[in-house]
């Protein structure tokens, strides 16, 4: 559990909320709360927080279990990678996919981004092992996916902030 910051609020009533600021776990609990009540509240909320933002941030093998799902869904199956995890070493592109060993890479700036951004490139290197080129083909393939327009969006959004 990184910094976590107290605030305390006359104003709030009953309800305790947390949220997070960069590293920092920001609390605001209601003034009334006794040390022993605000102490518990926060451990749980943190906890909560904690577990919310881990399901982001899959693991390799939640990784490859995921791209196995996905496979099913919108390929038939048909596109089975041997090893899929993340890397540190990708910043040029969100995900490679090498043919020759089937297996995929996904760049760990994508950690922490929504599901449905992970899943897309997911998507988008499992298609690759079905089709190796950006072919009308291939797109056809990664558009079947139904929020790809939606995370190519945000990952061009990203981009365009870290230009
Ligand atoms: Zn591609």
């Amino acid at each position: 559990m990184g910094e976590v910051e107290i605030r305390r609020s006359r104003r709030r009533k009953r309800t305790i909320s947390a949220h997070r600021e960069g590293d920092k776990t920001i609390v605001l609990v209601p003034a009334h709360l006794s040390q022993a009540e605000e102490d518990k509240a926060v451990r749980s909320l943190v906890d909560r927080l904690d577990r919310r933002e881990q399901r982001s941030r899959p693991s390799d093998d939640e990784l490859m279990a995921r791209a196995s799902q996905l496979s099913q869904a919108w390929f038939d199956g048909k596109a089975q990678p041997l090893t899929v995890r993340w890397v540190s070493n990708q910043n040029a592109r969100w995900g490679s996919c090498s043919s020759a060993d089937r297996s995929i890479r996904l760049s760990d700036r994508l950690k922490g981004m929504p599901s449905y951004v992970v899943d897309y490139v997911l998507v988008h290197e499992l298609a690759h092992l079905i089709e190796p080129n950006h072919s009308k083909r291939f797109w056809a393939l990664v558009d079947a996916f139904p929020e790809a327009t939606k995370a190519k969006g945000f990952l061009e959004g990203v981009s365009w902030t870290q230009r």
